[in-house]
């Protein structure tokens, strides 16, 4: 790991508020207007080119082997955690207050360019995608609305973080529209299937680990050495169809209520980074398999924000207020679990969270726990109510954690829905 010190400064002028720190430096993918892609990291309204900077030798002490003339991260990523380290520390030296580029015009016209004029594309080639539901304020709200609060967790839920393995073909990046999926829907009047589009879109509000190092078939990952394999997190929205979802889920589980599409925000913000941020994961009783039992805290205190804003909105309506805190089962958990019977992961792969929801009602990760079922309606302007999502809605995902030195902010992800 390398922490870059609390009172660290850099020569970019960087707004107090924004989410890009030099204590953050997150890895994205940009496109120029005249259509150059290149690896950057974003430092407060700017982006610091890395495959400009490999190219001008400015990373030949650590390496002569280019990682950043790829269009995705992938390269970089698989070279595992001393590199990861030796990478951060360098840009940390490159974009610090005593960088010998402050003076350099000539080289800084090369190297950054503005964000406001470049579009973000998807960081990493995605490999497989795997969803956990590892928040115990979501699993119980929702199975208490379906099955009371007797019955709401599954026998199995707090011996281990349940997931279900989703498509990777269907994730986007923040800004992609998002198109109402169609399906079969039960017709509750005549308990006979129609096909129609979804009238129950819904958002979830998770994080994602994106996998930097492969893993061997066959070896699982000890849950206190799966950091070596975990690059950095995301946000993400896993967008459902709740009544495609609930006519096709028995006994398989989630299938095409679910793999229409899921959304990721660009900015990969790495666990170096959020490392000051970590924080005790709840206390679980039972306490689980020895396999499964993590040394130190395992959480990280990131506030989460969902918005709404309508096709008739001016402003953005905050519906959810969470945090990744409220976790039950950590990351580092999830991956231990996922790799216990043998089954690998490989550079490229993103094991999303599930919904993150707190225990207090405005904490609810996504509309059907917030609606209760859909059985209540919400406003979110002086003219509008929402139960599900409507065509024209974006949806926005936003996440920072925050000391008293320093903030280390995920952008956001945002999508609009179109019919
Ligand atoms: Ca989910």
């Amino acid at each position: 790991m390398y922490i870059v010190d609390k009172d660290a400064k850099s020569f970019i002028d960087i707004d107090i508020n924004s989410d890009f720190s030099i204590q953050n430096l997150p890895y994205g993918v940009f496109q120029t207007q005249e259509g150059d892609r290149s690896i950057g990291v974003a430092i407060g309204d700017m982006i610091f080119n890395l495959r400009k900077a490999e190219e001008l030798g400015l990373f030949s002490q650590i390496s002569n082997k280019k990682f950043f003339s790829s269009k995705f991260l992938n390269k970089f990523m698989k070279q595992g955690r001393s590199v990861w380290s030796a990478y951060r520390k360098r840009i940390f030296e490159l974009l610090n207050q005593d960088s010998f580029l402050k003076d350099n015009i000539d080289l800084s016209d090369q190297l950054f360019v503005k964000q406001v004029d470049v579009s973000m594309c998807i960081p990493i080639k995605v490999k497989e995608f795997t969803d956990f539901y590892s928040s115990y304020h979501h699993a119980f709200n929702v199975g208490s609305l379906i099955r009371g609060p007797e019955n709401a967790l599954m026998p199995n839920w707090k011996h281990l973080p349940v997931a279900y393995h989703g498509r990777s073909s269907s994730i986007v990046l923040s800004g992609e529209k998002i198109k109402r999926p169609s399906g079969q829907i039960l017709n509750p009047e005549t308990q006979s299937p129609i096909f129609s589009k979804t009238k129950r879109l819904d958002f979830e509000l998770e994080m994602g680990m994106i996998i930097g190092k492969n893993s061997k078939l066959g070896q699982p990952i000890d849950v206190n050495n799966t950091h070596e394999y975990i690059f950095g997190l995301v946000l993400v929205n896993d967008w459902s169809a709740r009544d495609i979802q609930t006519w096709e889920y028995r006994p398989l589980g989630p299938f095409l209520g679910k793999n229409f599409a899921t959304s990721i925000s660009p900015w990969i913000v790495t666990l170096d980074a959020l490392e000051p941020f970590k924080i005790s994961s709840p206390i679980q009783d039972p306490t689980p398999l020895n396999y499964l039992r993590f040394n130190g805290k395992g959480n990280y205190d990131i506030n989460l924000t969902v918005e709404i804003k309508s096709g008739l909105m001016k402003d953005n309506f905050t519906i959810t207020e969470s945090n990744s805190k409220f976790l039950y089962w950590s990351i580092f958990q999830q991956l231990a679990h996922h790799t216990i019977n043998g089954c690998n992961v490989r550079t490229g792969d993103i094991l999303a969270s599930g919904t993150i929801s707190g225990d207090d009602i405005h904490q609810r990760g996504c509309l059907l726990e917030i609606t209760e079922l859909g059985k209540k309606s919400i406003s979110i302007s002086a003219n509008e109510n929402r139960i599900f999502l409507e065509d024209n809605d974006t949806v926005t995902l936003s996440g920072y954690a925050k000391n008293n030195n320093f903030k280390i902010g995920f952008g956001s992800v945002s999508n609009k829905i179109y019919e």
